[in-house]
């Protein structure tokens, strides 16, 4: 009996710096999973060459590729097509190379999401969302959480005319009973369910001045950024009283969609979710 030699496609992410990415991990995991055949490597881009780069790993026979910083307005460029979802993030995470055809995704925002609902059991439907920053990641989430119908989405950034455009910008896409509002850090009022910090403030170790008000016994804060110890925002949610959350989760879940985007199969993250945590 012959045995068939299968070649696997080849994936990689994108960014610069690069060394640090845990995608390559993550991949191999869902591949072992899901017995899909893929090889999935880091490739350092120059900061002004990433086109060049990408469509030179298209032309090696690579398949698709994940986008990180500082790439992925980037490749929303590249793309000769855009999923809704990367259209309103006006960013891409995810590349599908397809013949000609170069697919853009963004899998940011249903990873936030797929965490919030499915690993911490926590709906957004009916509850008070206020989501701190107004940059990329801020944008990639606001369509996925208005499409889980919240009563309310405040978004508040130090810079409050970005916050308002994406107001504006989102104003559409607001579900009948939702408000979707921009102010400044002080501004939210009451108790929110919700309080997402997509601000890269914790990269630096600073806390963006919201009210402590905002936080309660059933409010869930979660922080984009992850790391082995809590961020001063989590460490300050607690403190609050709020039920904290890293963004390790979403790291994972946005994998799984670019998996599902490439092979059009849906591994399971709560295994790797643990040993990622371990490893921290
Ligand atoms: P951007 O540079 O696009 O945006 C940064 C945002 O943070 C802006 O709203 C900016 O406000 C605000 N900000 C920066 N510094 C401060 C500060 N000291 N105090 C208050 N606000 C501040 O970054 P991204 O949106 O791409 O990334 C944000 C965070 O999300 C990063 O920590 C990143 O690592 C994380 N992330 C995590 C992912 C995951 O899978 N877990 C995926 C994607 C991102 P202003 O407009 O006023 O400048």
């Amino acid at each position: 009996m012959s045995t068939q030699e299968i070649t696997p496609d080849a994936y990689c992410v994108f960014g610069n710096p690069i060394a640090h990415s845990k995608s390559p991990a993550i991949h191999a995991a869902f591949a072992q999973q899901t017995g899909e055949a893929i090889v999935y490597e880091r490739r350092l881009a120059p900061l002004d060459g990433f086109a060049l780069a990408a469509r030179g790993f298209a032309a090696e026979g690579g398949r698709g590729a994940n986008v990180t910083v500082p790439f992925k307005l980037d490749a929303c460029a590249l793309a000769t097509e855009l999923t809704p979802r990367a259209r309103a993030a006006g960013a891409v995470n995810t590349l599908r190379f397809d013949g000609d055809v170069i697919l853009g995704d963004n899998t940011d925002g249903a990873g936030l999401v797929a965490d919030i609902v499915r690993n911490a059991g926590v709906a957004v439907a009916g509850k008070r969302v206020l989501l701190l920053g107004a940059g990329g990641a801020a944008r990639g989430v606001v369509l996925p959480l208005l499409q889980e119908q919240p009563a309310e989405i405040f978004i508040a950034n130090r810079t409050v005319a970005t916050a308002a455009r994406l107001v504006e910008q989102f104003q559409d896409a607001v579900p009948a009973g939702c408000a979707l509002r921009a102010g400044g850090f002080e501004q939210p009022d009451g108790v929110f369910d919700l309080v997402i910090n997509a601000t890269s403030a914790s990269l630096a170790g600073d806390l963006p001045p919201v009210p402590p008000a905002v936080f309660a016994a059933n409010t869930l804060a979660l922080d984009m950024m992850y790391g082995a110890a809590p961020t001063v925002f989590m460490d300050f949610a607690a403190e609050n009283g709020a039920q904290v959350r890293d963004g390790l989760g979403m790291l994972v879940e946005q994998a799984a969609e670019a998996f599902y985007v490439w092979r059009g199969v849906r591994p399971a993250t709560q295994d790797l979710l643990a040993l990622l945590r371990g490893a921290l």
